[in-house]
């Protein structure tokens, strides 16, 4: 069974104004990469927009009709906050990359694909249930985690972020929740600023810091000796992943030192747990990476693992 690739031209429509690192050009960055021959055998899918309802399973109403009532016009930017713009494009987009997941979801849980990839933007695992928050709108992760659960009658899903960011949002959705786990790798100190080691949820929520110079083999570390484990404990019926590449070396917003090779690992390690625990379920969406060549490289090489491990 082939790898699902879930992407839409309207994610590119989204700006957080000139000059902003989530820019347009990540997203192009990737897809470009994802051109390549050795992907052909990946099925496309234009996202859909997500609905009220799958929407309303992680946020409350007025953040729902708040981000989808703000269309500023021309090239006017609306900042929510200091960091997170709204153009002309985003509602749509922001809309279309929390639909990529309920999509991929889908397509895991019916059986058609055992691995999805979500090449969307704006991130969602800032955005917390009742504001956005750092470069995100809504909570694409935590969505696509409730859609699996409501829709297809899973039990246990877990949520895997490896972005550099702490994911504060996905982690409040899903904290009082024991049917979610989320497991997350995170340089310390860094934005947003949460993530200790002692925030663990209901027993649900695994936090692992690295310093600011942390190598791969740091990395690997946390993940092979206290992440990936509770993972396997957990048992889940499907794994998402917040797939950001800021961790990379080259990354201009964060100081970790972590290569292609250590993403790569990580997202074979996913996968072989998956394999032994459910199917081989994994639905993995992009969050951050904001050096165009590191990041392209580096989610082709995740995907590259998506599709061979
Ligand atoms: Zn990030």
């Amino acid at each position: 069974m082939s790898l699902l690739l879930v992407t839409h031209r309207a994610c590119l429509g989204h700006s957080n104004g000139e000059g902003h690192p989530e820019e347009p050009g990540r997203l192009r960055a990737v897809l470009a990469a994802l051109e390549a021959e050795e992907f052909s055998t990946a099925i496309q899918e234009q996202a859909p927009r997500a609905t009220e309802e799958q929407l309303l399973r992680v946020h409350p109403r007025h953040h729902v009709e708040g981000i989808l009532a703000i269309r500023p016009e021309g090239e006017a930017i609306l900042m929510l906050d200091g960091d997170t713009g709204m153009s002309a494009g985003s509602a749509e987009a922001a809309l279309r990359a929390a639909g990529a997941g309920v999509a991929a979801v889908d397509a895991v849980c019916r059986g058609e694909v055992r691995r999805a990839f979500c090449a969307v933007r704006p991130p969602g695992h800032h955005a917390e249930p009742d504001r956005p928050m750092g470069f995100c709108l809504f909570s694409n992760a935590a969505i696509a985690a409730r859609h699996a659960q409501a829709v297809h009658g899973l039990g246990r899903v877990a949520v895997v972020d490896f972005d550099v960011h702490h994911g504060n949002g996905t982690q409040a959705a899903v904290e009082a929740d024991p049917t979610i786990l989320f497991l997350s790798s995170h340089q310390s100190p860094c934005y947003p600023g949460t993530g200790l080691e002692s925030e663990t949820g209901v027993g649900n929520v695994f936090n692992a810091t690295l310093a600011p110079g942390a190598d791969g083999e740091a990395f690997r570390a946390v993940w092979r000796d206290r992440l990936l484990p509770a993972l396997e404990s957990f048992g889940p019926e499907l794994v998402i992943v917040s797939a950001g590449f800021d961790a990379h070396a080259r990354d201009p917003l964060a100081q970790l030192r972590v290569r292609e090779a250590d993403f790569n690992w990580l997202t074979a390690e996913i996968c072989r747990i998956a394999d032994r625990l459910c199917g081989g379920r994994v639905v993995s969406t992009l969050e951050g990476g904001y050096d165009l060549e590191a990041l392209a490289a580096s989610a082709a090489g995740h995907v590259r693992a998506l599709l061979c491990a």
